[in-house]
């Protein structure tokens, strides 16, 4: 064991949430018509660093932006000029508070994609210049499922700073990185008790790591989901599970791993912007070719990319599933699809294993 950790209650959490809004540029979950969403803070009052885990969305657009300028030009008939578009406002150095594990996991997820044949050097910047903190939940609700999923969610090292609801009542703050420890260095924690590999400490997180993980409903083994969803390529199950689907992209949109967009251009007389904005695969035309040829050109086999995306190819190539197991996609999808429900069970359905 080589743990620092500091321990305070719920007023000192509240004290250390407050003086990082004071001293630095904070996002963290607001809430409005009952759904929560990421965005800059001024006070503590104005946000909601513990809310539920059923934020509606990720904190994904603070790196990967839902429709982002990328380039103005103007074309007229003395030619086009092309300029660049105005300083990325996601590249400060800020804190982000409230992200749940599994919206700090898909950032993980997330890197290898950007950094792989392509280097997406605004998001690198904007990954760097962030320092994420974030309390484990305490409680999974039903379409939770990250702790099936292949990390481990105790020791994750995804957020910078890891706060804990003791068991015990008390308030416990963990740095699980480089950068999170020298966030905390200096005054912000000056409040708080600072122990050193204490065992009383690492119980009572250990407790409440236990309490929150007995308390899934959804559980899997996604080795035989990989294994199995890998085998039934040609399955006619998939028409049946994508049946109802309304093709309205929700899914995608809310989900914190998916990565699909398009590049569109808007002119009005000379002058125009080229915008990066979230797609999705369960788009009819997402495939559309020049030539008129469309692979997918019907929603079974949009839904099997989906599912085989998230739990066969991305996990061929980088070693890990597309998938952090944060539900959002079921909450949100108007006809109740859940994508826990499709992989856990189709292999099964085909009488693969
Ligand atoms: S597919 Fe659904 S459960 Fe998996 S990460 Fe995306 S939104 Fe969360
Ligand atoms: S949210 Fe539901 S209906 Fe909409 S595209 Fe996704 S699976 Fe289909």
């Amino acid at each position: 064991m080589n743990t620092e950790i500091f321990v305070t209650d719920k007023a000192g959490l509240a004290t250390f949430y407050e003086a990082i809004i004071a001293k630095h540029e904070t996002y963290a979950p607001v809430e409005k018509f009952g759904k929560y969403e990421f965005k800059k803070v001024s006070a503590l009052s104005g946000c909601d660093p513990d809310a539920p885990i059923a934020t509606t969305m990720s904190a994904k657009p603070l790196f990967f932006p839902r429709s982002a300028k990328i380039m103005k030009y103007t074309a007229d008939a003395s030619g086009t000029k092309v300029s660049e578009t105005d300083e990325d406002p996601l590249s400060a150095q800020r804190v982000i508070l409230g992200m749940k594990h599994c919206d700090a996991r898909s950032l993980q997820v997330l890197d290898k994609v950007y950094n792989w044949d392509f280097i997406d050097t605004d998001y690198q910047k904007r990954r760097r210049n962030t320092v994420i903190i974030s309390a484990r939940c305490d409680k999974a609700d039903t379409h939770c499922f990250c702790t099936s999923l292949d990390y481990n969610v105790e020791r994750l090292d995804a957020m910078d700073v890891l706060i804990v609801n003791g068991a015990d009542g008390k308030v416990y703050i963990e740095p699980r990185t480089e950068k999170g420890k020298s966030f905390l260095e200096g005054d912000l924690t000056h409040h708080m008790t600072h122990v050193r590999d204490n065992e009383e400490a690492a119980k009572a997180m250990k407790k409440q790591y236990d309490a929150f993980a007995g308390s899934f409903r959804l559980n899997m083994d996604y080795k035989t989901v990989n294994e199995g969803l890998s085998k039934i390529f040609d399955s006619p199950q998939f028409e049946n599970v994508s049946d109802n689907c309304v093709g309205c992209n929700t899914c995608a949109f809310v989900c914190p791993t998916c990565h699909c967009f398009k590049i569109s251009d808007e002119k009005v007389k000379d002058t125009g912007v080229r915008y990066k904005s979230y797609d999705s695969c369960n788009n009819g035309y997402f495939t559309l070719m020049a030539g008129g040829h469309n692979p997918r050109p019907v929603k079974y086999r949009r839904w099997r990319q989906r599912a085989l995306h998230k739990f066969v190819y991305y996990k061929e190539r980088f070693g890990e599933n597309l998938c952090v197991g944060c539900g959002k996609c079921t909450r949100a999808c108007p006809v109740n699809i859940s994508i826990f429900e499709v992989v856990s069970t189709l292999p099964h359905i085909n009488n693969i294993q």
